[in-house]
This record gives C-alpha cells, sequence and structure tokens, in this order.
C-alpha cells in the first residue's frame, strides 16, 4: 500500500511525518505520474486558493476526480478539505467537487486566532488545531459526521472521501489517519 501526499503547497510534510510514525509507505504527489502510483491521496493544508490554482494548471485536478470516481480514497485537512468540497464561501476559483459539502473560509478570523482542542470523534478523543479553518456550512445527505466541535460538524465523510476542517498531523495525532488508512484497506 502506497499512500501519496499531494505536494503542490501546503504542510505535506507534516502528513508525511504521520505516515512515517505510522510505518506506512508514502510518496509526494506532484504530477499526473505520481498520482497512478497511489493507493489513496492526502491533500494537506495550506492556502486553498494555491492549491486550487495549481491543481487546475497542471492538470492534476482532473486526475485526482477521475481517479477518485473510480474509489480512490482521498483525506483533506483544512485547505484539502476546502478543496474536496462542492461549494465554497469566501474567494476561490476552482474545487474539485468530490465532496457534498459547503465550506465557509476563514470563519474564526486570522492566523493569530488560531487554536488547538482536543474533539470528540466516532473513534476516540483527538488532539487537533484550527487555524484559519473553515466552517462545514452545509451536508448533502450521504455525508457523515465522524467528529464535532461543540455543535459544529469538523471530520466529515462521504464514501471514499475524508475531510477535516481542523489539522491533526500538526498535534501529530495519528488517530484520524488510523482511520483514513481502515478506509483504504475495506
Ligand atoms: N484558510 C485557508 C484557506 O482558505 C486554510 C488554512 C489551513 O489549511 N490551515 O485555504
Amino acid at each position: 500500500m502506497l499512500i501519496g501526499i499531494l505536494s503542490l503547497q501546503g504542510d505535506f510534510e507534516e502528513h508525511k511525518e504521520i505516515l512515517d510514525k505510522l510505518k506506512v509507505k508514502n510518496v509526494f504527489v506532484n504530477t499526473r505520474k505520481d498520482l497512478n502510483k497511489v493507493d489513496a491521496l492526502i491533500v494537506p493544508g495550506g492556502e486553498s486558493t494555491t492549491i486550487a490554482k495549481l491543481l487546475k494548471e497542471t492538470g492534476l485536478g482532473a486526475k485526482i476526480i477521475s481517479r477518485a470516481k473510480k474509489g480512490l480514497p482521498v483525506f483533506g485537512t483544512c485547505a484539502g478539505a476546502i478543496v474536496l468540497a462542492k461549494k465554497i464561501i469566501g474567494k476561490n476559483g476552482y474545487s474539485l467537487k468530490l465532496l457534498n459539502a459547503t465550506m465557509e473560509r476563514n470563519p474564526y478570523g486570522s492566523q493569530q486566532n488560531s487554536f488547538d482542542k482536543k474533539i470528540k470523534t466516532s473513534f476516540g478523543t483527538i488532539s487537533v488545531s484550527f487555524i484559519r479553518a473553515p466552517k462545514i456550512s452545509a451536508l448533502g445527505k450521504n455525508v457523515k459526521v465522524l467528529g464535532k466541535m461543540k455543535n459544529l460538524p469538523v471530520i466529515i465523510r462521504e464514501k471514499n472521501i475524508l475531510a477535516s476542517a481542523c489539522h491533526p498531523e500538526i498535534a501529530l495525532d495519528t488517530k484520524l489517519h488510523k482511520y483514513f488508512l481502515g478506509m483504504i484497506k475495506s
């Protein structure tokens, strides 16, 4: 099993650190050729406008869409979650539209308003960071909520697509990645 980590922009190194900690083979994905080799893909946090622009320009976006529609498990954190969503509130030109949800960009304010939190999920309590996180403001009917903060959904899943508004990879919590690895095997 080989996990791809999209490395066009963002915190791809932190995802690698988690996968290395879990002793799972992984590779950075920058081209369509890289994408062909992987059994699952992580889209990191960063700046969704930049990631989206590069996905469009390189043609990688179209390739991810076609592989995801055939079942490739894809996991996005923060900006990565925004890029996967069908609808985005706030400036953004392009998204993969693989996840039937609406993401509102930057509702918590700027970088200075970042915070760490422990949140309850269907697979235990996890430590995460909210860094200019999106708010998941609407969900399609096939979308399951796996984790909440107060009453807001923050970790969601629609079939083979997993998205988290917050970062477990920065707090170095491996539970969400373990859950994702379970999605690949099943
Ligand atoms: N606010 C950023 C965006 O809209 C996401 C921030 C992050 O990934 N931590 O792209």
